[in-house]
């Protein structure tokens, strides 16, 4: 029945535009709007939205996903066809699951606890958010209840982000990583001093950063023909089409890692999209697999590429020549050396690729235990202090730079925090797989050659957008589902030589 899909693609291509006339004008807020335009902009944002919603949960689109289903049965599962039907229906099921009076609800209550966190976070005082971060549990929960779950209320809304992954298997992964990081993020703290990172607070020209942290992404394969780089607070990426994929970027002249290191991470996330199959464009199934998949390709691009030596190999002389001062008599390992110090620190969004996954770990568990009952919201700074303690061996000074720090929680938003750490565990897995077929892989970086790199991700990850679930494209690209043992491996390999750490086991 080829009307029914070109009916159903004629109205996603509608949503699709509506959403991406949206995310213009985020990005607009974000970059260039005069502080004046926040009242008018969310005005915009509500109605552009709600017109979108209202498009997409139609019972037009329930009828022509009925049909396309008894229709296209028989299609391959790998299809565009049959994954846009797929992925739309799981899309329309859990649009249509939440009654519209709890979606004005929740809107309501994060518009309304955003300013008490802000304050609370100011003051330092937990206790003049914790009322309302009290209602946004009870949101999530009811959030939860109205999507449905089997076993746990994490699961509903872990399914919403990281379809088919469920939260017993994220606490089986998760423990796996603790047992390995606690002990490895104590004996770098011992060794501390064997890394030396003063060099990246040598005072770095800003306007030459920028330049130099756009020319290194461009090498890698951001494309500016379909891109471009601005300047905003917090770094992002955002996507109107496959022909316009922008990227930010923050620079600070005392701290070199943020504007590099910065934009090579949004670029990962550019790449991702610039690679999303044309043949997906305006449906559903052009966007990144699920935030871990897509976090997965800024961490590959910085940590696993940006922060190896053989990137250094070949990038510090250029560096070298461009900020001749501050980079007089060191050399490219020592660099290498400086942009991985490890240790352990307060604040989740400055945290290094060993110490970063703790951060995610105790947000996890904190917001499991919340959800399912277990600890009273009253009762959380003090919980928040003890887990932290034991994961990095700190005492949290105050509640700004423990519980408060994040914005996360003062909207109804539970369940965003492990993609994170998913990214880097998928990252690391999908690495391996490249390095089994591509062996000379280093030399190329050394060489500065990184199109056989980004082929294999555009064939084998970004091309296929929405259409697999993480698992089931981690099957296709590696041969095995999601698994931590590739970062455990990478991190105790790449930190023990670091800092000379003699590891026992493997
Ligand atoms: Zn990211």
């Amino acid at each position: 029945m080829p009307d029914t899909l070109e009916r159903l693609r004629a109205i996603l291509a509608e949503v699709t535009d509506l959403n991406r006339a949206t995310a213009v004008l985020a990005w607009d807020q974000e970059t260039y709007m005069p502080p004046g335009g926040v009242q008018n902009r969310a005005e915009q944002f509500s109605t552009l939205s709600e017109v979108a919603h209202r498009r997409f949960t139609s019972d037009e689109v329930g009828r022509l996903l009925d049909e396309a289903e008894a229709a296209n049965a028989k299609l391959d599962f790998d299809s565009d066809e049959a994954s846009l039907i797929r992925v739309t229906r799981r899309d329309y099921d859990q649009a249509r699951k939440l009654p519209s009076e709890l979606v004005a609800e929740i809107a309501h209550a994060s518009s309304t606890a955003r300013p008490h966190w802000q304050k609370a976070r100011h003051e330092s005082n937990f206790g003049l958010f914790a009322p309302y971060l009290e209602k946004n549990v009870e949101l999530n929960r009811r959030v939860a209840d109205a999507l449905g779950f089997e076993k746990r209320p994490y699961d509903a809304l872990l399914n919403r982000t990281e379809p088919g992954l469920t939260t017993d298997e994220l606490e089986a992964i998760f423990d796996e990583l603790k047992t390995a990081i606690v002990p490895l993020v104590a004996d770098i703290s011992r060794r501390a001093e064997a890394v030396d990172d003063s060099v990246l607070r040598h005072g770095f020209d800003p306007d030459q950063q920028l330049s130099y942290a756009l020319e290194t992404v461009t090498k890698l394969g951001y494309d500016l023909e379909r891109g471009r780089q601005d300047i905003s607070t917090h770094p992002f990426s955002i996507a109107f089409g496959p022909g316009d994929v922008r990227i930010t970027t923050r620079v600070n002249r005392d701290f070199f890692n943020e504007c590099l290191f910065g934009s090579i991470h949004e670029a990962g996330h550019g790449m991702y999209f610039q690679g999303i199959g044309r043949n997906l464009d305006r449906t559903n199934l052009w966007d990144g697999a699920s935030p871990g998949v897509h976090e997965s390709q800024s961490r590959l691009w910085e940590n696993l590429v940006g922060r190896s030596l053989p990137f250094w190999n070949h990038f510090f002389s250029s560096l070298q020549r461009t900020f001749p001062e501050p980079l007089k008599g060191v050399d490219a390992e020592a660099f290498y050396r400086a942009v991985n110090k490890s240790y352990p620190s307060y604040i989740r969004v400055e945290a290094d690729e060993v110490t970063y996954n703790l951060h995610v770990l105790l947000r996890f568990e904190l917001e499991n235990d919340m959800l399912e009952g277990r600890l009273k919201v009253r009762d959380l700074p003090e919980a928040w202090n003890e887990t932290f303690k034991s994961y990095f061996g700190l005492d949290v000074p105050n509640d700004r730079e423990g519980v408060l720090q994040d914005i996360h929680w003062s909207f109804v938003g539970f369940a965003e925090f492990p993609g994170y750490t998913l990214g880097n565990i998928i990252g690391a897995q999908l690495m391996e797989k490249i390095r089994s077929e591509m062996t000379d892989l280093d030399h190329q970086i050394e060489r500065g050659e990184f199109g056989q790199l980004l082929g294999w991700l555009q064939e084998n990850v970004y091309r296929h957008g929405r259409k697999f679930t993480p698992n089931e494209l981690l099957e296709r690209a590696t041969g095995r589902p999601l698994t931590p043992k590739p970062w455990i491996a990478y991190v105790r390999k790449k930190y023990g030589a670091l800092y000379g750490l003699r590891l026992d086991k493997d």
